[in-house]
């Protein structure tokens, strides 16, 4: 007779997929056995080892087929962050991943400019100081950079500058503006939208947070006007928040816009009688924007005789937060599964 507790153990074993359970020496010693056997016994024996070889063999191939069955490991998910603290960290397996809610927010944001005749292209997260102030007005040693205070690299461009992660997307309007001059040439307008990712070297709270989504906007064209910016901002905030909305812009100051605004929204939630998210204004401050600066139009070689332009640019995570009521911007990048699984 086979020894029992022997034949179980490479059963377990073929049952989890173990291949060696087929060539393990415990088999291979009972094969050995048969030979050592009195005639009359080896039959018995020897159909049971094959019986057992037969059953470790089937045992292998349904071990093969659950494996087939299973999603495919996603090595980019992360481990479960409700893992038990003594238990072994479970990673999330591909069928619980979801597209981030700023992306699937990016994208109807996107698809609105796109209706409205905007193309897209997308900012860099490593910039250089002519990109983030020079080509837009902010002359050295301005004090006006101190509002963008960002993180800086040790290694340094051709003019001994360092390389900045961009407080803002404003620093493509430079080579936007001269990638898609010759629209105009064609009679068409410049009109684009800029997403990317932004960094600022802040005090972290609920409504600031060092890494963050932008949206910049810049529209060139004959006879353009702050009544344009404003229908275009606002049919845009419109169609997002699917609803009539009022809008307002109070003077304020950018180097690279003249005039230039801030621009506020009637709050969305409780329609400017004044509630949690707009701190009981009833406004929203959402983004900052204004007509294109001359010089900010001749750093790019356009004709200031002949076009003028307008800019916007303003936080994406903002805009979502406003969307879904979410109080506390640094939720986005925290990595909080449960936050996250709302949006899935
Ligand atoms: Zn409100």
């Amino acid at each position: 007779m086979i020894d029992q507790k022997l034949a179980e153990a490479l059963k377990d074993r073929a049952r989890t997929g173990d291949q060696t359970a087929l060539r393990s020496p415990e088999l291979k010693s009972l094969f050995d056995q048969l030979k050592t056997l009195p005639a009359e016994e080896r039959a018995a024996f020897g159909q049971s080892v094959n019986e057992l070889r037969q059953e470790l063999q089937s045992l292998l191939a349904g071990a093969r087929d659950k494996q087939e069955q299973l999603p495919p490991i996603d090595t980019t998910a992360p481990f479960d962050a409700n893992t038990p603290f003594d238990a072994r960290p479970r990673l999330l397996d591909s069928g619980q991943g979801s597209v981030h809610p700023l992306m699937t927010e990016l994208a109807q944001i996107l698809d609105i400019f796109y209706r409205m005749g905007f193309t897209a292209v997308e900012s860099r997260e490593i910039d250089d100081d002519f990109n983030m102030f020079g080509s837009l007005n902010f002359p050295e040693g301005h004090p006006a950079r101190d509002d963008y205070d960002t993180f800086m690299t040790v290694q340094k461009d051709k003019q001994n500058r360092p390389f900045i992660a961009p407080a803002h997307t404003s620093t493509m309007q430079n080579r936007v503006l001269k990638r898609l001059k010759p629209n105009l040439e064609k009679g068409e307008p410049i009109a684009a939208v800029i997403p990317g990712r932004v960094f600022r070297n802040e005090d972290l709270d609920a409504r600031h947070e060092h890494t963050f989504y932008q949206l910049e906007g810049v529209y060139v064209d004959k006879g353009v006007n702050v009544g344009h910016l404003i229908a275009a901002l606002k049919t845009f905030l419109q169609e997002y928040y699917g609803k009539e909305l009022e809008v307002r812009t109070n003077p304020f100051y950018f180097p690279f816009t003249e005039p230039s605004f801030e621009f506020m929204l009637s709050c969305p939630f409780c329609d400017k009688k004044g509630c949690q998210i707009c701190s009981q204004a009833g406004w929203i401050e959402l983004l900052g924007c204004g007509m294109i600066h001359p010089k900010v139009l001749h750093a790019a070689g356009i004709d200031t005789n002949e076009y003028t332009g307008f800019a916007w640019g303003g936080g994406i995570d903002r805009l979502v937060m406003m969307k879904y009521g979410v109080e506390d911007v640094r939720y986005f990048h925290s990595a909080r599964l449960d936050f996250l699984r709302q949006f899935a």
